[in-house]
């Protein structure tokens, strides 16, 4: 039977998709299925590995079923995965021995005051490009450890292992064939040396971390394993691409290039610049990642957040309710020529990159009598790129020069008013493409040029349709004045 199809499989935080590529990198089904958030404790966030797993399953027959396509097409899967997120089971037999904790999860929030408070801080930025934080796995691995004693004697001893949601699916993917990650997913636990490419022998040791429980380390492009012993899948498929999703979605996007980049504008946003073969340590607040690296190249990438993107549309929805769903406010918003003055900071979470302010609180400034919802919704909406726009601004004095361009994707950037704003405060052209699966396509392309089905990225780059390009063209905006009220505002939340 031909193969000529990909499976991207994208193990999210809320739902796993299965998502199928024709060779030329067009959708042809998809299959989704979410699976339960558990919070055991305020602020603790966990899932369940086998019904993570099980979304999976049911995700890849439902994605066959749309398709009307025989599995034994597959020619080759792609996996991207929401990062950091830590897994651990029985070496044989597969067996979850704890619930996942998840990125979200601030479990480890002592143990990482502690590691501050020892000073090791600017040790472990050196040399994992991250800052000290519950996000990230190690401190997660360290409070596991600490809190349930059987499961150390265990790792210890080999029997336990440890593994980011990419290495769960491709331990059971491959029926305990394959223990192993690629360097993007590494590069997301605080343990990895992102210049030396190994597990930090000196971190392990601080951390009381057994080497014995970490994966194996690889490229994002090539042959991870085999499918083995599925009842979904034929056996013999392989396992090609593998990176964390937002680097996924940089190469999904063909940024392949130092200086190009991407924002995700989903719930947060999330801005990646690839940095190529150089390792930028920020000075003003990002992270320093691993992008990919495909056979000895390592590409590398910063990388900043925003807390609250999207997510300040759904509280104008389901806070204010001046709008019924999403895609309204960009009615409500056109309704007005601006803001009329407004600024909204939606720090309903604290500031992320560049400004790391915790104990931020929201602020909606500068309303006068003729304040109106419409101005309300415009200045929410251009918040979104306000933020955006202070880590482009972070990343260019890092780079020491600037970005090219902006390629978009995520559920807000099908708002355009969003994107004319960004283009024209950041003064770049803004690219939405076609195909804004972008997670799950870059899975696929890795995975196709793992077993060799395109050559080079190149060829990948030839394949990338614009939808809209977005300019600078919103000229009567007072750009100036707009990004200094920007700042008088952020001095006061
Ligand atoms: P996530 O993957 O983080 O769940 P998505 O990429 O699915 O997020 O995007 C969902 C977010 O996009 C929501 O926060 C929603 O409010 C926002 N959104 C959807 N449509 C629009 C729109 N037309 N304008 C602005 N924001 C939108």
């Amino acid at each position: 039977m031909e193969k000529k199809y990909i499976l991207s499989i994208d193990q999210g935080t809320t739902s796993s998709r299965a998502i199928i590529f024709d060779t030329n990198f067009n959708i042809v089904s998809i299959g989704q299925k979410e699976f339960n958030q558990i919070y055991p404790k305020p602020g603790w966030v966990e899932h369940n590995p086998d019904e993570i797993w099980e979304s999976i399953r049911v995700s890849v027959l439902e994605a066959l079923a749309n398709g009307k396509i025989d599995s034994k097409e597959i020619a080759a899967i792609g996996i991207t995965n929401q990062r950091e997120t830590s897994f651990f089971w029985e070496k044989e037999g597969l067996k979850p021995v704890y619930n996942a904790i998840v990125w979200q999860c601030r479990r480890s929030s002592d143990i990482c005051n502690r590691l501050i408070k020892q000073g090791l801080e600017d040790r472990i930025k050196k040399k994992t490009g991250l800052v000290v934080d519950p996000y990230f796995s190690s401190t997660k691995i360290i409070w596991l450890l600490k809190n349930i004693p059987e499961i150390r004697v265990l790792a210890e001893k080999g029997k336990i292992v440890f593994g980011t949601s990419d290495t769960f699916v491709l331990s059971r993917l491959t029926s305990g064939d394959i223990h192993a990650t690629d360097v993007s997913n590494a590069s997301r636990t605080m343990l990895f040396n992102i210049r030396d490419l190994s597990w930090d022998t000196e971190i392990l040791k601080l951390f009381k971390i057994p080497a014995a429980i970490l994966p194996k380390v690889m490229p994002s492009a090539g042959v991870f394993g085999y499918t083995k012993g599925l009842d979904f899948l034929p056996d013999g498929i392989p396992i090609s691409g593998i990176a964390g999703d937002q680097q996924a979605a940089l190469f999904g996007q063909c940024c392949f290039d130092e200086g190009e980049a991407k924002i995700t504008y989903g719930t947060g946003a999330f801005l990646l610049t690839n940095t190529g073969d150089k390792i930028k340590a920020s000075r003003y607040g990002l992270l320093t990642t691993i992008a990919w690296q495909i056979g000895d190249r390592v590409t590398y990438a910063i990388e900043g957040s925003v807390f609250i993107a999207g997510a300040v549309i759904q509280w104008l929805r389901d806070g204010l309710k001046i709008i019924k769903s999403s895609k309204d406010v960009e009615k409500l918003a056109d309704s007005v020529p601006d803001s009329g003055g407004v600024v909204v900071v939606p720090a309903f979470v604290g500031l992320g990159a560049p400004h790391w302010k915790k104990e931020a609180k929201g602020l909606i400034w500068g309303i006068t009598r003729g304040t109106s919802d419409a101005h309300i919704a415009k200045a929410s909406i251009e918040s979104i790129a306000l933020q955006s726009n202070d880590i482009i601004e972070a990343m260019e004095k890092d780079m020491g020069k600037k970005i090219k361009n902006l390629k978009v994707d995520g559920g807000a950037a099908k708002n355009d008013y969003l994107l004319s704003f960004q283009a024209t405060i950041s003064n770049k052209k803004v690219i939405r493409p076609q195909i804004t699966e972008t997670t799950a396509m870059g899975a696929a392309m890795l995975s196709a040029l793992g077993v060799g089905l395109v050559k080079d990225t190149k060829t990948l780059k030839k394949r990338f349709k614009v939808d809209k390009e977005f300019t600078p063209s919103l000229k009567s905006l007072p750009i100036k004045e707009i990004k200094y009220r920007w700042q008088e505002a952020l001095r006061r939340v």
